[in-house]
């Protein structure tokens, strides 16, 4: 509504109004510290009268000096001003001396122009600068960008406390952690307190919220306290970053980011910059008071745009003399000349003599003001454009980035879309021709851990790197020749690799020190973990293993007593005597049967009255078993039939010995393993009463930690539980497994270097997750890329593994228990393998043994009967006989009539009275005990 008034207010003064010739005063205050704006002022005047002006109502600069922050100095000489006229004025920088000359302006409706970073812009007046609230959504857009999770806000005071406000109130209370820590005037420009308590935090990533004055000197000390450096990130929000000198800077490795309103290869702010340093070339003192129209200074506007075409060799690093409150002026110049070029008549518009002690105003002011808000127009700083509010709306501003070749565009952040990053923050522009490591020494903290980190054995007493020697070194050093940086170890002497404690917010180990700034890089056997990674950074991995069990080899048991009957199954062994008595059966049957084996007993008698079968069923036995054993018998059958069954099994007890013999050398050397233990879930179930732990605070703790697996969980309540059997070392953990009933969780590559080395140690199960070692560096290093790139080669080449194969396998003892293997494998037999066969032969022959003095006392019983002699005495008798121990013949002691007659009168009487039917199975020649 207001607008459509002073639209139809201009067209009634252009329809009815007389034209007449006057200037139009503009004025501005600067202070005596920033005398280089004046000059920008009149610039542009001249550049806006050129371009937009018409000749009769030229813009005429006005200025007055005041003292740095003096607000009654500044009052005192903007009245000065109005008693002259001016249709609009250009506020001083500072708060102090801006905010009384913003009220008078108000009182007097004159327009006021302000170029300030103020947050709380008073309407009517026209503030070009971009809202800080707009700044900061910016730094928080960019926060969020690199994914700070916590921060430092290192933050001026005065009119940057409202930012600071904004920022904290936009992340809340809980997402992130935020340290704010103040810099000010009254610290009279020193910092470095407040620095070094940074320095002692943990924050490595920092918000700048201050003014351009006090930059400079921030940065220097900050530089000085040992805060710039590639483990330090920084985000300044400040529109004139890049007017001051950071090549101090630029090699420092830290990350700088910052925004920018404006291009300094923009053509207009060349002009300017060099307008300046003509000026002060020639010693120019105060302007012409009249503007100086001419053919020139529009050519200089028209053609510069096409001439001067940005490109990084014009871009001096991205930095100008040209600040934001310089170019703003500009901007707002124009725009002022824009707007009354479009009123159409500027009578309206004559700037009137205004006292500041009466309470004339100027009435058209306000209007003026209006229609400049509703203004648009192209300046140095973006399209200039107001919303509702009167506040700079649809800007665009440049995301910067500090690098060795000088600041870089990276991105830009808008009101409307917001952030865009065109590419990620160039970390590192190479020098020396990509030479980065040159010169570089690298602290590289490791741990006296077998064997990526060792002492070296020697009596000569030695310093420096030289000390050491293992993996972790060797891989070290191949990477400084690949890369060619150099290096120094240092170590962690209580082993603590390092890990993150959620309650006091602390990291712990050889991370800390990276973290801390003591180490650069961290190699031993440092498992990457993606609490670690929220630390450090780390390269490729260089090894990768999983979780295992190191535990006692399991004992191994003697063999069984009856071991040699294993090379066969019972089942073989049942019907293998089925076989036999089977075979028996039918030998004495078939022989039965067969007519070829009745044979005549008696062979001086030719016709016989009764025949003679050798196959009794004890013969049968006998010949069978006989064949079986490999022994034979003189039993030899003669009939088709009982030789086929003889051959059959002879065939048949051919093949068994063989395959017996075969698998008899192998079962009587097995000695069967066991273990209480052969998995992880053994453990957890207390199997064998182990104890288990795993190294105090490592990954792999720390693994059973964070797992999500019920087995696991319970794993690690017990090792809560129980925090002596966590040792604080791999080698103290080895040794517990050693010396007690304990099972180590260990990483699979220090099990395997172990158990090369301790023979009766050994890996149970297999691995319980997957992962890599890398070596640790600080967060978004620089090196990181060419670090992993190296050891790529490295894999690639073959090295890495040579170097595994000599750490574990070659150097320290490595191989001892693979030669032990091979020693073991021509063991002899041992009683334990072959006591079984011996016991069957005791017990065997006492059987025998036993059997044969019950047949004799037996016999004897029955003889002392059959005669009626004393039972005690025939005893004696043949006791006697039998302890003489010589002699094969023996005297038959009673003897009957000879009644038998002619049948045989060789046999014995006592044969014929103990057995008859065993008598005929005797074989005709093997009688022994002949008469005398
Ligand atoms: N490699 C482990 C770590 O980086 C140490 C050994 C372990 O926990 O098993 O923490």
């Amino acid at each position: 509504m207001v607008k459509y008034k002073n639209w139809l207010f201009a067209i009634f003064v252009i329809s009815f109004g007389a034209v007449k010739c006057f200037d139009i005063n503009i004025g501005l205050l600067y202070e005596s510290n920033n005398a280089q704006i004046e000059k920008v002022f009149h610039k542009a005047i001249e550049l806006a009268n050129t371009a937009l002006m018409e000749e009769a109502h030229p813009l005429v600069g006005r200025t007055a000096e005041i003292s740095f922050g003096n607000s009654y100095d500044s009052s005192r000489k903007l009245c000065k001003m109005l008693r002259g006229g001016v249709a609009a004025i250009f506020g001083p920088g500072t708060t102090a001396s801006s905010t009384h000359a913003m009220s008078i302006c108000d009182a007097k409706e004159v327009p006021y122009i302000d170029t300030r970073w103020d947050a709380e812009t008073k309407l009517p007046t026209i503030n070009i600068h971009p809202h800080p609230a707009n700044i900061i959504l910016a730094i928080r857009d960019l926060v969020n960008s690199y994914e700070w999770k916590g921060f430092t806000i290192l933050y001026e005071s005065g009119p940057y406390l409202p930012a600071l406000d904004e920022l904290l109130q936009m992340y809340g209370k809980n997402s992130h952690t935020i340290t704010v820590r103040r810099y000010d005037l009254h610290l009279q420009g020193n910092y470095r307190n407040i620095l070094r308590k940074i320095k002692r935090g943990h924050d490595r990533k920092i918000v700048i919220i201050g003014s351009i004055e006090t930059l400079p000197d921030l940065l220097q000390q900050i530089q000085q306290v040992g805060l710039m450096n590639e483990r330090f990130q920084y985000i300044i929000a400040n529109l004139d970053l890049h007017t001051i000198d950071l090549e101090p800077y630029q090699y420092s490795e830290s990350n700088i980011t910052g925004i920018r309103l404006f291009d300094p290869n923009d053509f207009r702010v060349k002009l300017l910059s060099e307008h300046l340093s003509q000026a002060e070339e020639e010693g120019e003192e105060t302007p012409p008071e009249e503007p100086e129209v001419g053919v020139e200074v529009e050519e200089a506007l028209g053609e510069g745009a096409e001439e001067e075409k940005p490109n990084e060799e014009n871009n001096h690093g991205g930095k100008t003399d040209i600040t934001i409150q310089m170019a703003l002026i500009y901007d707002g110049v124009h725009l002022l000349a824009e707007t009354l070029r479009h009123v159409g008549s500027l009578e309206l518009f004559e700037p009137i003599n205004l006292n500041c002690h009466d309470s004339s105003t100027w009435e058209t002011g306000f209007t003026l003001v209006n229609f400049m808000k509703s203004t648009t127009f192209q300046g140095i700083t973006g399209e200039i454009k107001f919303d509702h509010q009167g506040l700079r709306t649809d800007f665009v501003m440049d995301i910067i980035e500090l690098t060795a070749a000088g600041i870089v565009k990276t991105g830009q952040w808008s009101s409307d879309v917001g952030l865009h990053i065109e590419r990620q923050p160039q970390k590192f522009v190479l020098e020396n021709g990509g030479r980065k490591f040159a010169n570089k020494t690298f602290r590289v903290i490791t741990a006296i851990t077998p064997p990526y980190g060792m002492l070296k054995e020697t009596s000569q007493k030695l310093t420096g790197n030289d000390q050491y020697e293992g993996f972790g070194i060797e891989l070290i050093h191949e990477l400084s020749l690949m890369l060619g940086f150099n290096y120094t170890f240092l170590i962690q002497e209580d082993k603590v690799y390092g890990s993150y404690n959620k309650e006091t917010k602390q990291w712990s180990g050889m991370i800390k020190e990276i973290i801390e700034g003591r180490a650069d890089l961290a190699i031993t056997d440092l498992t990457m973990t993606s609490d670690r990674e929220m630390g450090v950074d780390f390269t490729m991995p260089f090894m990768n293993l999983g979780i295992s069990i190191l535990y006692r080899k399991p004992i191994k048991e003697p063999p069984e007593l009856f071991s040699f009957m294993s090379p066969f199954s019972k089942e073989v062994w049942l019907y293998l005597g089925g076989a036999y008595l089977s075979v028996s059966l039918s030998l004495f049957i078939l022989g039965r049967l067969s007519p070829a084996e009745w044979d005549n007993p008696y062979p001086c008698i030719e016709e016989p009255t009764v025949l003679e079968n050798q196959f009794s069923f004890s013969n049968a036995l006998w010949f069978t078993i006989g064949a079986l054993l490999q022994q034979g018998s003189e039993i030899a059958p003669k009939a088709p039939s009982t030789r086929t069954v003889a051959s059959i099994w002879w065939f048949f007890t051919l093949i068994m010995v063989s395959s017996y013999t075969a698998n008899l050398a192998a079962f009587l050397t097995v000695e069967s393993l066991s273990s209480p233990i052969n998995s992880a879930e053994d453990l957890a179930n207390g199997a064998g009463g182990v104890k288990y732990g795993a190294k105090k605070d490592g990954s792999t703790y720390n693994f059973f930690k964070d797992a999500k697996y019920e087995t696991y969980q319970r794993m690690h309540e017990y090792m809560e539980n129980h925090p002596e059997l966590l040792p604080s070392s791999n080698d103290e953990g080895v040794a517990k497994a050693e010396n007690e009933n304990y099972a180590f969780l260990m990483e699979s590559t220090s099990i395997e270097y172990t158990i090369e080395r301790k023979c009766n140690l050994t890996q149970v199960g297999g691995l319980l997750d997957e992962k890599g070692y890398g070596i640790a560096m600080i967060k978004n290093s620089p090196y990181r890329n060419e670090l992993s790139q190296a050891i790529l080669n490295l894999q690639e080449q073959g090295k890495l593994s040579k170097m595994k194969t000599k750490w574990w396998k070659e150097k320290r003892g490595g191989g001892a228990c693979s030669q032990k293997a091979q020693s073991d494998s021509a063991a002899e037999l041992g009683m334990a393998n072959l006591g079984g066969v011996y016991f069957v032969l005791i017990v065997g022959s006492v059987l025998a043994s036993v059997y044969g003095v019950i047949e004799w006392i037996y016999i004897i019983f029955r003889r002392s009967r059959a005669y009626s002699v004393p039972f005690k005495e025939e005893l004696m008798d043949e006791l006697k006989f039998v302890l003489k121990c010589s002699g094969n013949t023996k005297e038959v002691k009673h003897r009957k009539s000879s009644s038998t007659g002619s049948r045989n009168s060789s046999m014995t009487l006592e044969s014929m009275e103990l057995d008859n039917s065993e008598k005929t199975n005797l074989h005709k020649g093997k009688e022994t005990k002949n008469d005398a």
